[in-house]
């Protein structure tokens, strides 16, 4: 598994700094956003280090595959009301002009109950 040192995700993944973990497997790791922005608000990660969405490639269809496959299950488990009259929001940051702050690939998952902080 590739992972960067210096990388605050890298190490959280790893244990290394602690999180609230909400999930974890071989290839992802899923902790709650230490300054939510809903009452549901956490971050899904791959342990494998890319620092974007604009590194990724063909080679990583099926670990995205599966985070993505993975978000409803887990909402639903933080408290995210059912679809359609609940839901989540997901959300990918991507470079400094789409917003990213953390340069590990992070998709946030947010809901619950209106009105949020921001969004
Ligand atoms: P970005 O702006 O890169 O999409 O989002 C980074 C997110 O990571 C922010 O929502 C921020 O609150 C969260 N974050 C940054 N550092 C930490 C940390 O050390 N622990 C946790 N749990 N979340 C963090
Ligand atoms: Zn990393």
């Amino acid at each position: 598994m590739s992972t960067e040192p210096n990388c605050i995700f890298c190490k959280i993944a790893a244990g290394a700094i602690p999180s609230r973990k909400v999930y974890e497997d071989d290839e992802l790791f899923v902790f709650h956003d230490i300054a939510p922005w809903a009452p549901v608000h956490f971050l899904m990660v791959p342990k494998l280090h890319i620092a974007s969405m604009a590194q990724v490639g063909s080679e990583h269809e099926a670990l995205l595959g599966r985070m993505m496959a993975l978000a409803p299950r887990l909402a639903l488990e933080q408290g995210c009301k059912p679809y359609p009259e609940g839901g989540f929001r997901m959300v990918v940051n991507t470079g400094a002009e789409g917003g990213q702050e953390v340069h590990h690939l992070h998709v946030h998952v947010m809901g619950g109950p209106r009105p949020w902080l921001r969004g």
